[in-house]
C-alpha cells in the first residue's frame, strides 16, 4: 500500500484487537514541547462501533472530566468511524500514566448524573445525547482494561 499522509491510514485495521490505547504520533515543537497523540479504541474497527447519542454524551464526558485528572491535556476528539476517540498530550510521555488517566475519567463517566453542556448554547447537536449509552461503553471498555494495551491480535494470542 502507498505511504499515506495520515498516521492511522497507514495502520491495517484487520489487524488490531479492540478495545486498546496505541501511540499514534509524537509531535515536537521547535521550542522543545511534545504532543503525544494516542488512539483510544473502543470497538473492533468494521465489527463494531458506537452510536451516536452515545459517542456524543462519552465525548462530552471525557473532554470534561480528563481535565481533572492531568493539566496535559490539548484535545480529546471522536473518530468519524465511530469506533473510537484521539487523545492529544502535550509533554507527557508516560503511557501507563495514560491508562491510569484513562480508567479515571471512564470512572467518572460511570458515576455521572448528567451530560455536561448538552444544551443548545454550549454545543451543536444538544438533541443527541445519551448519558446511559456512554456509560454502558465506559463499563464495557473498562471491563477490558487488561487489555487496553495489546493493540494487535498476533500480540493478544
Ligand atoms: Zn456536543
Amino acid at each position: 500500500m502507498k505511504k499515506m499522509n495520515v498516521e492511522s491510514f497507514n495502520l491495517d485495521h484487520t489487524k488490531v484487537a479492540a478495545p486498546f490505547v496505541r501511540l499514534a504520533g509524537i509531535k515536537e515543537g521547535q521550542n522543545g514541547d511534545v504532543i503525544h497523540k494516542y488512539d483510544i479504541r473502543f470497538k473492533q474497527p468494521n465489527k463494531e462501533h458506537m452510536e451516536m447519542p452515545a459517542l456524543h454524551s462519552i465525548e462530552h464526558l471525557m473532554a470534561e472530566n480528563i481535565r481533572n485528572h492531568t493539566d496535559k491535556v490539548v484535545d480529546v476528539s471522536p473518530m468519524g468511524c465511530q469506533t473510537g476517540f484521539y487523545l492529544s498530550l502535550i509533554n507527557h510521555d508516560n503511557y501507563e500514566d495514560v491508562l491510569s488517566i484513562l480508567e479515571k475519567t471512564l470512572n467518572d463517566v460511570k458515576h455521572a448524573t448528567e451530560v455536561p453542556a448538552c444544551n443548545e448554547v454550549q454545543c451543536g447537536w444538544a438533541a443527541s445525547h445519551s448519558l446511559e449509552g456512554a456509560q454502558a461503553l465506559a463499563e464495557e471498555m473498562l471491563s477490558k482494561k487488561d487489555e487496553w494495551n495489546i493493540i494487535y491480535q498476533a500480540d493478544a494470542e
